[in-house]
């Protein structure tokens, strides 16, 4: 007696062979003699049909209450298929019960439903093939991103969830505090009304942390979650979302694009390669144009125009935005539409950006009025990668920190990385779920977290 995943049986398993499946009934069909259960264990994207046929034992009282939602142990031989739809099927000779799901209150019913409405069930989305799909993608880009890295040459950092650095022009942060009966004093001393002894919050982004262990070890990177308290409810921004970001010692912003792009394509490939099955659920009812999109991504090169570039071609451009273009002022995601999607159709590097609207720690060009920053534009989304080189001259970056009234005090361990064998060095941050967004043409950001954190709502 063999017990294999579904995933297995439907590629590799050898016919006419006793097996044990267990899974969640989709659907349950009868004739007259038997009836057919669609069966799905979430290995993948296809269920195993099984024949019951009305001499099991249990047929009555069992087979014939089966619902959608319940779970079941099917026992049986698997035979080749003689009907149009699937190779195999598994000929049941024992059927058992682990869980009813009382059809008139399982509000997954086998007609398609709204992702919205799915999202107000976020415990039961993942049992349908959309948000199983998106689960088992994700996973695997995760895989991926590792797989690239490693392959290299890059160690892997875990930086802090919880930072006290003070701000570095992410976005808002949130605050991390402790219940108040741990800093009342009992005794005599006075406490820090802090429980780490000054104000913490939830990183917005791992760069700094990365920057240290670059300037040790070279290649690095992080991969993690981040959070932003901005009240930015779109369908583009979690409260709560994962970053991958690298950093590179030695290593300037065109070899820092060159890492971006080539990254970039190796998702891409590795999820038309890997995840081909459940790639075509996307491809066939979310944009029929999917995998022509995503082929142009890893067949071409991707444009790189400068900020300054980018100004002139939207000040000529044959269009009225809602917010006008001016050199000096952000780019509104309007103007990063047109660009990536009207003028040139495919993935764009803006670099070069006004120092002005742009972090502290960006190096500063040589005509001291920009800096070398990388936003990656892809069509469709809009941003999916911010990065930069980093200043790493102590006193350009502590001038640059004066402007700013940082106070330097706070950065000290920063400005030690430039005070002691200082090198160029470079990195970036690619939000996660906005690339799962690129690759399986969701509209809502919402869709590929498993249960997303916004502004007025964290469910779970
Ligand atoms: P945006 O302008 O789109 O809000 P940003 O300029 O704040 O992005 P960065 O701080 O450069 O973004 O962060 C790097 C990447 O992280 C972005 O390119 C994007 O892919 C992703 N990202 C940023 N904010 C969010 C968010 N709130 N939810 C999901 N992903 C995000
Ligand atoms: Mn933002």
């Amino acid at each position: 007696m063999q017990d294999r995943r579904i995933k297995n049986i439907l590629t590799a398993e050898p016919l006419k062979q006793k097996i044990e499946v267990r899974g969640w009934l989709r659907t349950r069909r009868d004739a007259r003699d038997f009836s057919f259960l669609e069966i799905n264990d979430g290995s993948c994207l296809d269920n195993l049909q099984v024949i019951a046929s009305s001499d099991l034992e249990n047929f009555k009282d069992i087979v014939l209450k089966l619902h959608t939602g319940c779970s079941v142990l099917v026992a049986g031989v698997l035979r080749k298929s003689p009907a149009k739809g699937q190779t195999v099927e598994l000929h049941a000779d024992r059927i058992e019960v682990y869980g009813w799901a009382d059809p008139e209150s399982y509000p997954l019913q086998k007609k398609r439903h709204s992702f919205e409405f799915l999202r107000n069930i976020a415990h039961l989305r993942p049992r349908t093939n959309s948000l199983g799909a998106i689960a088992r993608i994700r996973s695997s880009l995760s895989y991926a991103v590792h797989q690239f890295f490693r392959d290299h040459g890059f160690i892997h950092v875990h930086t802090p969830i919880i930072t006290t650095i003070d701000c570095e022009g992410a976005g808002e942060m949130f605050r991390v505090s402790a219940p108040s009966h741990f800093l009342k004093d009992n005794s005599e001393e006075p406490r820090d009304s802090e429980f780490f002894g000054k104000p913490a919050n939830l990183t917005v982004s791992g760069q700094l942390q990365a920057e240290v262990y670059a300037m040790a070890l070279g290649n690095v990177y992080t991969f993690g979650p981040t959070f932003r308290a901005e009240n930015s409810n779109t369908s583009r921004h979690l409260s709560e979302f994962w970053m991958v970001e690298p950093e590179m010692a030695f290593c300037d912003l065109s070899e820092n694009m060159a890492l971006a792009e080539s990254f970039l394509q190796y998702l891409v490939r590795h999820v038309l390669e890997k995840d081909s099955l459940d790639m075509s659920l996307f491809a066939k009812f979310i944009d029929k144009k999917l995998f022509a999109k995503l082929d142009k991504v890893i067949e071409n090169p991707f444009v790189r125009i400068t900020y300054t570039e980018a100004v002139a071609i939207l000040q000529k451009a044959d269009k009225n935005f809602e917010f006008p273009v001016r050199w000096g002022t952000d780019l509104q995601a309007e103007h990063e539409r047109y660009l990536c999607e009207i003028v040139f159709n495919q993935p764009v590097f803006i670099t070069d950006y006004p120092k002005d609207i742009k972090p502290f720690y960006m190096r500063v060009n040589a005509d001291g009025k920009t800096v070398a920053a990388m936003d990656l534009l892809l069509p469709g989304l809009g941003e999916i990668i911010g990065g930069s080189q980093r200043e790493e001259r102590y006193d350009v970056l502590v001038a640059r920190m004066q402007e700013l009234r940082l106070n330097l005090e706070e950065y000290r361990w920063y400005l030690d990385l430039r005070a002691f064998g200082t090198a160029p060095h470079s990195g970036f941050g690619l939000g996660f779920e906005r690339f799962l967004q690129f690759v399986t043409a969701m509209n809502n950001i919402r869709e590929v977290i498993p249960f997303p954190r916004t502004p007025g709502s964290a469910l779970y």
